[in-house]
């Protein structure tokens, strides 16, 4: 039988595995941070609309640089943030994951290197290998929190070229503050410079304001956003950043012509019409992520603070950790992600039954491991 390591692939990829959660098919999915809330059906009918319309030009390429959407992205997040960026400062992808790829083509690479503070959302570290990127994996504290001082000193030392911070951070749910990127973002500069890349994937479902505004007077940062979360739009592949139109520039010149589709485009374009009623489920998603901490916590979880759309909890220690406890939940139907944390699990907020039967599901753990 003939396996990948018998093929002439590259030395860094042999005996790797896919990046991946498991797709199985249980009663509750919690364990990917999707957004429980189907389209709304209006959204539904104008995404059938315009994608007619983009179909009668379909043996045409798409608008190869999607301005109209850049365009209305742009004015999303300068209404959503306060801060007031143009069509210049966006560019969108095929995913924020695309997004980060096409950064990391840029600006990492063969002889350069990228670091992120782990554990963190770990296609950072996927995608950089996938570039030929060297990874480095800087520290935290034992709370998860970003550990500013420990950073600051492994910039300067290691002098990496391209700086991941998520925030909220995934799978933690910790977000950092303005004072945490900007104290990053000079040891980047005093070090190489570097470009400081801020995910901010989860970025709606925070307590504390957008790191965006940041992108003034500083070219080598950008942020990364999504619409596969808050907009609740996984399945359709937008991702997007805003950063000086200089940092649009650069990505321009390694990604594919004609990437985002017609059909992906006139979705999205769609979806932004729809940005009230979407950002209305978000504040509920809030609510019951809130409601998700509590509950945890009474029932003598140690629970890290969650500025996102999900909830680290733990801690599981016994026999079998965190593992353990995973298997047992999904043994009651319930599937949440094991990410490797030791004695700790992920569960994303999703509607208020499917949190009600993850919580049920967990007491009764909890009760029978006592
Ligand atoms: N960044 C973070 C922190 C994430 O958790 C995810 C998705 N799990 C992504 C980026 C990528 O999301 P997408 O490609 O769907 O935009």
């Amino acid at each position: 039988m003939t396996g990948i390591d018998d093929l002439p692939i590259r030395d860094e990829l042999r005996g790797q595995s896919p990046y991946g959660a498991p797709q199985l098919d249980v009663p509750v999915r919690l364990n990917t941070n999707e957004n429980p809330h189907p389209l709304p059906e209006p959204l539904v009918a104008r995404i059938a609309e315009r994608v007619a319309e983009a179909a009668r030009n379909l043996n045409r390429y798409p608008d190869r640089d999607a301005v109209e959407l850049r365009t209305e992205l742009a004015r999303y997040l300068t209404r959503t943030t306060g801060y007031e960026v143009g069509t210049a400062n966006v560019w969108a992808a095929n995913g924020s994951n695309e997004v980060l790829q096409q950064l990391l083509q840029a600006f990492g690479g063969p002889g350069r290197t990228a670091i992120g503070f782990e554990p963190s959302y770990s296609m950072h570290a996927l995608i950089a290998r996938g570039t030929g990127t060297a990874w480095i994996s800087g520290p935290r504290h034992e709370d998860f929190r970003l550990d500013v001082a420990a950073a600051r000193e492994v910039i300067a030392e290691r002098r990496p070229h391209v700086v991941f911070v998520c925030s909220p951070n995934n799978p933690t749910g910790t977000a950092v503050d303005a004072d945490t990127v900007l104290a990053l973002y000079e040891a980047a500069q005093a070090a190489r410079p570097s470009l400081v890349i801020v995910d901010e994937a989860y970025g709606e479902f925070s307590h504390r304001p957008s790191l965006l505004p940041l992108i003034d007077g500083r070219p080598n940062l950008v942020v990364s956003r999504t619409m596969s979360k808050a907009f609740g739009a996984a399945g359709l592949r937008l991702g997007y950043l805003a950063a000086h139109p200089a940092v649009v520039d650069a990505v321009q010149l390694v990604r594919l012509p004609y990437h985002l589709s017609a059909v992906t485009q006139a979705t999205a374009l769609a979806a932004l019409e729809h940005t009230d009623t979407l950002l209305g489920y978000v504040e509920q998603l809030k609510a019951e992520r809130d409601r998700l901490v509590t509950e945890l916590r009474a029932m003598g979880c140690e629970v890290t603070e969650s500025d996102a759309n999900f909830v680290q909890f733990g801690r599981f220690d016994g026999e079998g950790g965190a593992h353990a406890v995973w298997r047992a939940l999904l043994d009651r139907g319930v599937l949440v992600r094991d990410n490797g944390v030791p004695g700790r699990l992920r569960v994303t907020a999703g509607t208020p039954a499917e949190n009600d039967a993850f919580l049920d599901a967990m007491r009764a753990v909890l009760k029978e491991n006592n």
